[in-house]
């Protein structure tokens, strides 16, 4: 049987850091790393942008080319997914049939998308986006989809959008809330990205639901809306988020429910369990101490080398800023902060002119800035949000002081 000092489990932007970090610091054990996917870690972020757009090679999508796991003696275990894990005898169990030993265990398993709840879920012709065969499966299709029905306005249904339109198709997104990015971003930010679909010919309906996918002949056709009418598509994009990949862990007695519970170190109520990512259920500091889960690049990365640093007598807890970035045509966003329980938005810049930032306050506090090719600002924000820094909105607003040159009263 196959024992690993650290087994990583979930071969993705979490376990590939945790490994790096691990030997970065030293750690001279063993690293077995268990992926439910056949290849080496990858970055997913491009799958709905340049990927998609066929403008980015798979090759150039890995985290790490193969020959560096092996100078770091790192174990990739591809095509193992795990099922089961016994915590008191330090093992997991993979759909193969096999068990493997840990010493400590990393939980970087990531999440599933979310799917739609209705008939005609498993038509040919309906997609999500997670992994890069599920792109692979849309982009084969794509030859022949003239009409492609995006269901969700967050960021990847809007990145998807934006690419598949820039391909020439007929685009609409289908979001249930009122505004697109409802869950992500305020209002002047959902404003602006659906005025800029729109000039571009994608069809954006808010404050509709989907009852069903119709098709003929094993193939979507379209979308069916609550009113009845139907939205004709031959593709179908499903983007409305994820369900944490935790079942093993919550089977096995680890605290959690949208995902798992970690403290500050990204201990899992088990025993020498961590878990990290997407998956991982976290009081976060810029969220005023309040258990999420973020779904970010940043945070697979930053509580990867948390849990690398516990696991090398480093230990220090999770504070890191949230970032984010999405890219929709031409442009480019970047998010610092999280906006989560904002009570007003000030607008920086004139969104007409294609750069601004939007800039969250809770209670007179900056808390977070979504910059619309607005890099400075980005740059510039960060401190503000650090301090959460009590400034006049008509400072923020005001385009001729940098942000950087704002002062504040710190002990306010
Ligand atoms: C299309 C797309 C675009 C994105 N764009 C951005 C962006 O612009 N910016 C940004 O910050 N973030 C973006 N994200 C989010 C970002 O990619 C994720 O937050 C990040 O990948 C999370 O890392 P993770 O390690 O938690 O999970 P993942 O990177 O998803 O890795 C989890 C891995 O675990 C594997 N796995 C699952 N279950 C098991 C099991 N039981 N056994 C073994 N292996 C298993 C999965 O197959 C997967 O390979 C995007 C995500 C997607 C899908």
């Amino acid at each position: 049987m196959d024992h690993y000092d650290v087994l990583i489990v979930g071969a993705g932007h979490g376990g590939a850091q945790a490994a790096i970090a691990l030997r970065q610091k030293g750690f001279a054990g063993s690293i077995g790393m268990a992926g439910e996917e056949p290849e080496l870690p990858y970055e997913r972020p491009p799958l709905s942008k340049d990927y998609l757009a066929g403008e980015k090679a798979s090759a150039r999508m890995l985290i790490r080319p193969a020959a560096f796991w092996d100078e770091r003696a790192v174990t990739m275990l591809p095509g193992r997914r795990v099922i089961a894990v016994d915590a008191a005898a330090h093992r997991v169990l993979t759909a193969d049939g096999e068990a493997i030993d840990y010493g400590s265990l990393v939980w970087a398993a990531g999440g599933k998308p979310r799917r739609l709840s209705c008939a005609g879920v498993d038509l040919a012709g309906v997609h999500a986006m997670r992994s890069r065969a599920d792109v692979d499966r849309m982009t084969a299709e794509l030859p022949r989809a003239e009409r492609v029905a995006v269901i969700g306005g967050g960021y990847i249904g809007l990145e998807a959008a934006a690419v598949l339109r820039g391909l020439g198709k007929k685009v609409v997104v289908l979001e249930a809330m009122d505004r697109v990015l409802a869950r992500v971003a305020g209002a002047p930010i959902s404003t602006f990205y659906a005025a800029e679909h729109r000039a571009r010919g994608v069809e954006i309906r808010t404050g509709v639901t989907v009852t069903c996918i119709e098709g003929a002949d094993g193939r979507a056709t379209g979308v069916r809306l609550g009113d009845g009418s139907i939205v004709p598509a031959d593709m179908a994009i499903v983007g409305i988020g994820i369900v944490p990949t935790v079942e093993p862990l919550l089977a096995a007695g680890a605290a959690g429910r949208d995902g798992v519970d970690v403290d500050g170190y990204c201990r899992t109520s088990l025993p020498d369990i961590f878990a990290i990512g997407d998956c991982a259920a976290h009081e976060n500091r810029f969220a005023n101490g309040a258990r999420i889960r973020l779904e970010s690049v940043q945070n697979a990365h930053d509580q990867a080398n948390v849990a690398a640093g516990a696991l090398t007598g480093d230990a220090r807890p999770y504070a890191a800023m949230p970032w984010f970035w999405s890219n929709q045509y031409d442009l480019k966003l970047q998010t610092v902060g999280l906006s989560i329980g904002h009570d007003r938005v000030v607008t920086r810049g004139d969104p007409a002119a294609r750069s601004f930032s939007a800039i969250y306050l809770k209670q007179g506090r900056v808390i977070a800035l979504d910059c619309v090719n607005a890099v400075k600002d980005y740059v510039q924000g960060r401190r503000l949000v650090e301090a959460r820094a009590t400034v006049a909105p008509e400072l923020l607003a005001d385009v001729s002081v940098a942000l950087k040159q704002l002062t504040w009263d710190a002990a306010s």
